[in-house]
């Protein structure tokens, strides 16, 4: 047989974090990891825990005026040659390397840690506190753990403040942007290029697409105290029949990242209205993906304590993460993890053995209610 693993919430934060990435648990494959996990959480004693898919979640129920959600993936992309997870100094540094060091383990082993001291009775947490460790996040969106907890377990994810522990070096970033692509196609007349006046030629008809884009001057949106950054990009371009032939098909992919501001249909007008003199013309424009941000809220008290707590400004979140999933709720939710996010999905990934302990202090410093 091999071994479960085995997680001991007793353990410090670099050991733990060492503890689940060397149980490998890439998306689809997270089984085992969450069988320790839930294992871990119903041995504290003072957790209710519920298991959904190999989602695991656990709430205290002390009847506190206020309630916190703690929110990670367990999933981790596939294994780059990077586990076990190694140790190493360099500069008078200390780093783990290893997959999942980063984007997320890092962050889990925080939230297992505060499980360990707040899910036992008599953990005193200054607010209610409910944990949320959720599979296939780093996979197609209708496989997303948490989405699912939020289909079926709605209950759950209640709470008047969410924090999610991704990567974000120890920064709080607050909401997220949204993101939208979209197929911007033109139609043509197809002929022989010796005779090009026959044809309409749609690789052309993108043209004024292109200039609009190079010209599009991005608004910048402060929300919160948080600056938010847009972009509305060409990410592909596709057209052409042959060598010889004025091309009747061409089609551009655009991508627009915006602020949380706008909601999905609002971002689907703005893009329209951007390309209204091609969409005049005859191109045609379908969304193939549009997913909405999520405004910080940080202006709300139990975020607003929470940013004292650690002690520096938040800055926004310009990627969308499943904070997003919260803010559909109405709950104010932030991104705060030990990782860098610049180092998530490489192979060199790794964490710095200095973030762990501050995430972990801040953290408990915030929940017990402590002044900062
Ligand atoms: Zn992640």
């Amino acid at each position: 047989m091999t071994g479960l693993p085995q997680l001991d919430l007793s353990a410090d934060v670099l050991t733990l974090t060492r503890a689940l990435v060397d149980a490998p648990s890439v998306s689809g494959a997270e089984g085992p990891l969450a069988d320790a996990v839930e294992a871990a959480l119903r041995a504290l004693g003072g957790l209710e825990v519920e298991r959904v898919g190999d989602a695991v979640l656990a709430r205290t129920n002390l009847g506190r005026p206020t309630r916190v959600v703690l929110a990670g993936h367990l999933d981790t992309v596939p294994i780059a040659d990077n586990v076990p997870a190694e140790l190493r100094e360099a500069d008078g540094v200390q780093r783990l390397y290893g997959c999942g060091t980063s984007d997320m383990k890092s962050g889990d082993a925080v939230m297992l840690r505060l499980a360990g001291r707040f899910g036992v009775p008599g953990g005193e947490p200054a607010h209610d506190l409910t944990f949320v460790f959720y599979e296939n996040e780093e996979v197609e969106a209708v496989k997303n753990g948490l989405g699912r907890v939020a289909r079926e377990r709605r209950g759950w994810l209640y709470g008047d403040l969410a924090i999610l522990l991704e990567p974000t070096d120890g920064e709080i970033e607050g909401g997220c942007q949204g993101t939208l692509r979209a197929r911007l196609e033109t139609k043509g007349r197809r002929a022989h290029s010796a005779r090009s006046w026959l044809g309409v030629n749609a690789v052309h008809g993108l043209a004024g697409a292109l200039a609009t884009l190079a010209a599009y001057r991005p608004r910048e949106v402060e929300i919160d105290g948080l600056t938010f950054r847009e972009g509305l990009n060409a990410v592909g371009i596709t057209g052409g029949v042959a060598g010889n032939v004025i091309p009747d098909e061409a089609s551009l992919t655009v991508n627009f990242r915006y602020a949380p501001d706008r909601d999905e249909d609002a971002a689907e007008a703005h893009v329209r209205s951007v390309f209204a003199e091609v969409l005049a013309a005859g191109a045609t424009l379908t969304v193939t993906d549009n997913a909405g941000g999520a405004m910080p809220g940080l202006a709300e008290p139990a975020a607003a304590a929470f940013v004292a707590a650690v002690g520096r400004p938040a800055r926004a979140k310009l990627g969308w993460t499943d904070v997003a999933r919260f803010a559909a709720f109405g709950i104010p939710a932030v991104n705060y993890g030990p990782g860098d996010p610049q180092l998530a999905h490489t192979r060199e990934e790794h964490v710095r053995v200095d973030r762990l302990q501050p995430a972990e202090d801040a953290l408990i410093a915030y929940l017990s209610g402590s002044p900062a």
